[in-house]
């Protein structure tokens, strides 16, 4: 560790987020033109989507391939999703299981392969024969016995640690569902699991854009997850500007780092936390914070009164 990271370690554990950061939060989300961020947002490939049941399936494949550059990420979703047509959902209901093993040959994007793809095609189809919709599936686990209460103001889901516990086996299970005999590293890319400790940013990605809204951003389809269970989906950008905020102390960007920033985001909208997450990630994406002051970025940064960066150069803090 630098001598500078000791200092932003210091800094945080004595400061924690800044009292001020809320408005500064609200200043940023009210600055964050939606409408025209998504279009640079893997969110924006389900947007073009106009039933809900096709939302929910195209967000899980564009949330499992939302990593790398952002330009590369959605030209891929768009390959995986042109062979299934304006009604992905309807097409892997109708199709025969045997179609599916053809239909991404050749497909590469970094360390998913079409067999990858396919495995993940059959998984949902599978769910939306047997459950119906990927909700539905979440809501039967872990507790299968629960029956299943359509309403928010009463949520089904009571505790993070229940969605996580949920949330693994809602994993566990498309993994099982699966087209080849053996998980394969590609796949389990895919479909990361909780349990293992990790920050899983695109699974917590898929559930953000389920849960939260509607708004400009998300979509809100599922009703029984309420937005205050979610968890910080927590990549090495959002983490940076964590930190520099007094959101995270935690060196790791893991499970626990994930649920740290949500708890303490909690604190400014104990029902929404994870309405900050859009502009937060965007803020780090737009290339407008190059992680250590600048005379030519900062001034402009809409959290810089709260950013606890120390007003000189320094390296990277992590
Ligand atoms: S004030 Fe500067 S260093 Fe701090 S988050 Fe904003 S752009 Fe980044």
């Amino acid at each position: 560790m630098t001598a500078s990271s000791k200092n932003l370690s210091k800094t945080l554990k004595e400061s924690g987020p800044a009292p001020k950061l809320k408005p500064l939060l609200e200043e940023t989300l009210k600055r964050c033109n939606g409408e025209r961020r998504r279009e640079n947002d893997p969110v924006g490939m389900a947007w073009a989507f106009t039933h809900d049941e096709d939302r929910e399936v195209v967000s899980l494949f564009a949330s499992s391939l939302a990593y790398g550059r952002v330009d590369l990420l959605r030209r891929a979703i768009d390959q995986v999703l042109q062979p299934m047509g304006d009604r992905p959902a309807e097409f892997l209901r109708q199709v025969e299981p045997s179609v599916l093993g053809g239909l991404w040959d050749g497909f590469v994007y970094r360390m998913t392969r079409g067999p990858d793809i396919t495995d993940l095609a059959t998984a949902i189809q599978k769910t939306l024969r047997i459950e119906g919709s990927l909700e539905n599936l979440y809501l039967k686990t872990p507790d299968k016995s629960r029956p299943c209460r359509l309403d928010r103001d009463s949520p089904l889901i009571s505790s993070r640690a229940e969605h996580l516990a949920r949330a693994s086996e809602f994993v566990m299970t498309l993994r099982d569902r699966r087209r080849r005999p053996e998980v394969v590293r590609g796949f389990r890319y895919l479909l990361p699991d909780p349990a293992d400790g990790s920050a899983c940013k695109r699974l917590h990605l898929f559930f953000r854009w389920m849960a939260r809204g509607p708004d400009l951003v998300d979509f809100g389809i599922w009703k029984n997850l309420p937005p205050a269970m979610l968890v910080m989906p927590l990549d090495t950008h959002t983490a940076r500007l964590c930190r520099y905020l007094g959101l995270l102390e935690r060196k790791s960007i893991d499970n626990k780092a994930a649920i740290e920033v949500s708890r303490r985001l909690q604190q400014f909208d104990p029902r929404d936390p994870l309405k900050y997450d859009f502009a937060l990630c965007h803020l780090g994406i737009s290339g407008r914070c190059i992680h250590r002051r600048s005379p030519e970025h900062c001034p402009n940064c809409p959290i810089e009164a709260a950013c606890i960066l120390p007003q000189h150069p320094v390296g990277d803090p992590r």
